[in-house]
């Protein structure tokens, strides 16, 4: 049966990272394309609850929709496969990384969280901006491809998702990492609007790497690809039973 492969991104339908991921995985499988109709960057999560969303279709298996990457990823599953569970869901290819702290707010990170919490293997992908302002999309498509294949062959485990970067340069390989600490400083800036009021912008362009030998910040910086594993439950283990001794009943 052919592979049924469901793409999306949050940096919209018209972006030339979501072109070259379809370029990637058109080879392996029947792909459906639902992506937000504008730039969702850092939508995180969000779903759509107090609106309806509206669907166009820009093609045969492809649909823009004025909502969020997770909102893509639901319909595409619940509306847009013909009633089937899709093999895999791929996010992205987002114009700028998503390592570290990025994790939590990126929209494309989200799309594979989605795919993931329905139950279907997905991916997210996201590649570097150089120093000229350009991600380079199309260098990427061959890992894209065989990460996808990989996945799709493999399967992944339950509550798992990759995250995926490309370096902006050459690559010197594939790493394996973990999800990095705090990459921004906390930065907002305020200004006074034409009548004298303040208004503020948050804009986490202040990035202060963080050097953890198998995080994700290294291995871009040092040129390589970079493959998180990432779960969905965030539960932290080891302080389940730190809090049980807090005696909270007690007062
Ligand atoms: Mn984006």
């Amino acid at each position: 049966m052919t592979r049924l492969v469901l793409v999306t991104n949050d940096d919209g339908y018209d972006a030339p990272g979501i072109h070259a991921l379809i370029e990637a995985v058109q080879p392996l499988g029947q792909l459906v394309v639902v992506a937000p109709d504008r730039e969702q960057s850092a939508a995180s999560h969000a779903i759509t609850l107090d609106r309806p969303l509206r669907v166009y279709r820009a093609d045969e298996g492809r649909y823009r929709i004025n909502g969020t990457p997770s909102d893509c990823v639901h319909l595409g599953i619940t509306h847009f496969t013909g009633g089937r569970l899709p093999d895999l869901v791929v996010s992205g290819i987002n114009r700028g990384l998503n390592v570290g702290d990025d994790v939590t707010y990126s929209g494309t990170v989200a799309g594979a969280f989605e795919g993931t919490l329905l139950n279907v293997p997905s991916i997210a992908f996201s590649a570097e901006i150089d120093n000229e302002g350009r991600s380079d999309f199309s260098r990427a498509g061959g890992l894209v491809r065989s990460i996808a294949q990989r996945v799709l062959g493999h399967g992944l485990q339950r509550g798992v998702l990759l995250n995926v970067n490309f370096p902006a340069g050459d690559y010197r390989g594939i790493r394996v990492t973990r999800q990095g600490t705090r990459s921004y400083r906390a930065t907002a800036f305020e200004r006074e609007d034409p009548s004298g009021r303040p208004y503020y912008w948050i804009a986490g362009m202040d990035m202060t790497p963080t050097g953890e030998p198998d995080g994700d910040h290294l291995a871009i910086r040092e040129g390589f690809v970079s493959i998180t594993p990432l779960q969905v439950n965030l539960t932290h283990e080891p302080s389940l039973e730190d809090l049980s001794r807090w005696d909270l009943e007690a007062g």
